[in-house]
């Protein structure tokens, strides 16, 4: 510890006695002692009282799967390296969840939704596994087991613009409360490996030009990275800046027209039909490990 600078999150952390490792549990799987729960839940609260604003409800799912969620979703090909896997007693494959999307489409797809019922904006803040190298020893930013604020809003393709543009504006709220200035990045695809995505170039060029325009509608301070796209959309990566220009990279949007497909979700629209719709996930601390660390670095431990 004493090498680290005075503002490290890890050096803090242990000082005010917020989070711990065990050899016994392993590295990157850090634990909460009470104090630092207490931040946890802070965190998780202000964030649901700015979603709770814009018509968000809460889900539950659990947190292993069948492999037949994944071989659907295309996470099982596509993520099998970042996959914890089980097998069961019977012999059957199961995973640890390395995301929620694919269980949230689940509960979307319980029912028939009629288009007066769209969108539906489901919320939940879970942990997810992910078999990454532990990497510093002791920190916050390089985890396996990750919390998301995460949520997925179900909605019609014209109701895209309407509801990243909610979204942006509770990234907006949750950052500049902390004293934050915001410079968004247009995450899209490599253009020389498009075998690493999922779904058709149509899709493709046409999400990326949607967010686009949404980025110039909002005058916002953007640029494009290429290759930095999720599997299977691209994403609108926040970069939080403090009055130091130290840059950390914090929420997320992402829009999302291929899980649809694979898992046949419509809604029933004005003419009796099924429709496509697509997804929209976003997280507003991206994990709370990440933007516990942000925070613990951007105050110097100063909490109050
Ligand atoms: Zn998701």
């Amino acid at each position: 510890m004493s090498e680290l600078e005075n503002n490290d999150h890890r050096r803090i952390g242990q000082e005010l006695d917020l989070f711990v490792f065990s050899d016994l549990v392993g590295p990157g799987l850090p634990m909460w002692t009470p104090r630092g729960t207490i931040v946890r839940q802070e965190l998780d609260n202000f964030v649901w009282e700015l979603r709770s604003k814009h018509g968000y409800d809460r889900v539950t799912i659990p947190h292993i799967t069948k492999r037949d969620l994944y071989d659907t979703s295309g996470h099982w090909e596509k993520f099998a390296d970042d996959l914890f896997k089980i097998t069961s007693r019977e012999g059957k494959e199961y995973a640890l969840k390395p995301m929620n999307c694919p269980h949230h489409t689940q509960i979307f797809a319980r029912k028939p939704h009629s288009y007066r019922q769209m969108p539906q904006r489901y919320a939940e803040t879970t942990m997810v596994y992910r078999d990454e190298q532990s990497g510093e020893l002791g920190g916050l930013t390089r985890v396996l087991s990750i919390t998301q604020d995460d949520s997925h809003v179900f909605c019609r393709t014209s109701q895209i613009k309407d509801e990243f543009l909610k979204i942006w504006d509770i990234v907006d709220t949750f950052y500049k409360t902390f004293g934050f200035s915001l410079k968004v990045r247009l995450s899209f695809r490599d253009p020389n490996t498009p075998e690493k995505y999922l779904g058709t170039k149509e899709i493709w060029d046409h999400a990326e030009n949607s967010l686009r325009e949404i980025a110039e509608e909002r005058k916002a301070d953007y640029f494009e990275g290429p290759g930095e796209a999720a599997l299977y959309g691209p994403k609108l990566d926040f970069m939080a800046m403090n009055a130091a220009g130290r840059e950390w990279q914090v929420a997320t949007i992402q829009l999302d027209m291929n899980l649809p497909e694979r898992f046949d979700l419509t809604c029933i629209n004005e003419k009796g039909e099924k429709e496509r719709i697509i997804m929209i996930h976003s997280a507003i601390t991206g994990s709370i490990e990440r933007c516990a660390a942000v925070l613990l670095e951007h105050f110097n431990g100063i909490l109050e």
